[in-house]
């Protein structure tokens, strides 16, 4: 099991193993993990280690940036191939392109991540227990930032 987050102080993005027993700690400061939330050796996580949040959802270890940059490979050479008349390898690409994304999609493992931090958990012994993403509850904690953001412009204005 590890973790991959952006430490609260420094902004640095450190990605650590997880052992039973250890805190969570920034690779660049002195930042440390202060939630009591403990390392679960089976099972699951309560909450984030890094912002004591308690919820937390589930989605593929999948990066986006993969995904789209088969798409706009595939698209382009896919138009080059149709500029040149070659159609059957025009749809071949984009066929070729469509299975990939469904192979990558069924083939990555799942990752846990923090609705307020965005904190990712990687290799966690159960992941069953978690719920998909919610765009209500991502939205919920979209606008809770922005209104601490608002808040603390407003009182560091104020001082
Ligand atoms: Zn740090
Ligand atoms: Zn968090």
């Amino acid at each position: 099991m590890n973790i991959t987050f952006a430490c609260p102080e420094c902004d640095h993005t450190s990605r650590i193993p997880l052992e039973p027993g250890t805190a969570v700690a920034c690779l660049q400061c002195d930042w440390k993990q202060h939630t009591s939330a403990q390392i679960p050796l089976e099972g699951t996580l309560d909450e984030c280690l890094v912002c004591g949040c308690k919820e937390l959802f589930i989605r593929k270890n999948f990066s986006q940036r993969i995904g789209v940059a088969v798409v706009v490979i595939a698209a382009t050479t896919s138009l080059i191939a149709w500029g040149y008349y070659m159609w059957y390898t025009a749809f071949g690409i984009l066929f070729a392109a469509a299975l990939l994304d469904l192979y990558l999609y069924f083939t990555v493992g799942n990752l846990l991540q923090c609705y307020r931090c965005n904190s990712e958990y990687r290799g966690l012994p159960q992941f069953d227990e978690y719920e998909a993403f919610s765009l209500e509850t991502h939205e919920r904690y979209r606008q809770q930032a922005i209104r601490l953001a608002e808040s603390q412009a407003v009182q560091s204005k104020g001082a």
